[in-house]
């Protein structure tokens, strides 16, 4: 069958001082919805600094500042209303990917009949949905190239992917002068978050030469840069690598998707409260070596890049140098736990199986679980 190869349609403007580009996005309307997070954006300035860009360039923005980390559906629901009486034609996301992905969801519903559930899953749109501008301040989603959104249902105990072409950002602006203060637990657990998008990625069925070349580079940069970010936290050509790093998984990830290890941190995100960067690096040495098997050439490849001899025991030694725990009891899972949290690893995975060329079963789940703990 023949597939979409790739598909692009945003800039990505990457550089010290990117974020002056902003009054690029004065042609996308006239009233954007800044949406932001509870505190990071005001307390740097940099919200006020968005603002004036904005205004300057002869827009109104609105601000939206009240996203939390693993947002809600209901907080995305709240934000668009909060657009709409404010008739705003567009949306510029500040911060990580929680106001990255709760901005793609406004603005699938400023152009589309209420009810945010109703388009979770694949290009359920009525029409495209309004601009989405990014501007990240983690280097680890990817968000500000991607066509998904991943919001929490708590009701349902699920993490739900809003899947939309028309989502993806019109512009990513990729400044690293606003990722250098962020704290070392959080740049090393966004950063795996990029790792883990392009490893799983290129083991996914709809892995091409392009997304294979975007995830082999991000691998790369990251190995190296990760580290050696955490030990120069100032360094911005650091920094932009890794913003870099992490943009370039994202676009590989629109043509492939995520593998078991995403849906699987989903669980112990909804269950825990696990921070997404975090619960994708203590998992992903255990799930990839457990399907390591159907992949030798591609795994031999992933060992050449972190410089091991064996997959789970190269990216353990990862997560150890940049001091993620390596177990679920160290991260705080109760042992009596793991069977009701393998049945939340089968319903968080139902997207992720359709990406994997082997079936995965509840057994499945429980033995990637015991030998994670
Ligand atoms: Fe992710």
């Amino acid at each position: 069958m023949a597939e979409t190869f790739f598909y692009m349609p945003g800039r990505v403007i990457c550089g010290p001082d990117a974020l002056a580009e902003l009054s690029r996005a004065a042609h996308l309307g006239k009233r954007p919805l800044l949406v932001t997070g509870q505190n990071f954006a005001r307390r740097t300035g940099l919200l006020a600094k968005a603002q004036k860009i904005l205004t300057a360039a002869g827009t109104e923005p609105v601000v939206f500042d009240r996203v939390e980390p693993e947002p809600a559906v209901q907080t995305a629901e709240a934000a668009a209303e909060y657009a709409r009486t404010h008739n705003c034609d567009f949306v510029v996301a500040i911060g990580g990917g929680s106001p990255m992905d709760v901005a793609k969801a406004v603005a699938v519903l400023l152009t589309n009949p209420p009810g945010l559930d109703r388009y979770f899953g694949s290009e359920k749109l009525e029409r495209p949905a309004a601009p989405v501008v990014c501007i990240p301040t983690t280097a680890g989603t990817g968000s500000e190239v991607t066509k998904y959104a991943v919001l929490v249902d708590h009701q349902a105990g699920l993490k739900k992917t809003l899947v939309a072409e028309s989502t993806i950002p019109r512009l990513a602006l990729l400044d690293p002068s606003l990722t250098v203060s962020l704290p070392a637990c959080l740049t090393a657990e966004t950063g795996m978050d990029a790792f883990s998008h392009a490893v799983e990625s290129y083991l996914a069925i709809a892995a091409n030469p392009l997304s294979d070349a975007f995830n082999l580079q991000a691998l790369e940069i990251i190995v190296r840069a990760l580290p050696a970010v955490l030990a120069e936290p100032m360094n911005l050509a650091l920094r932009q690598q890794m913003l870099l790093a992490s943009s370039l998984a994202g676009l590989a990830l629109n043509s492939t998707g995520t593998i078991i290890n995403h849906g699987m941190t989903y669980a112990l995100t909804v269950r825990y409260g696990m921070g997404h960067g975090r619960a994708n690096a203590l998992l992903l040495p255990y799930t990839i070596a457990y399907i390591a098997e159907d992949y030798p050439q591609k795994i031999s490849r992933l060992c050449d890049i972190l410089g091991c001899e064996d997959i789970e025991v190269g990216l353990l030694d990862l997560n150890r140098r940049l001091s993620i725990p390596t177990s679920l009891s160290e991260a705080g899972v109760a042992e009596d736990d793991l069977p009701a949290l393998a049945e939340s690893c089968r319903l968080n995975c139902v997207r992720a199986v359709s990406h994997m060329k082997r079936r995965i079963d509840s057994q499945d789940y429980t033995d990637i679980l015991r030998r994670a703990f």
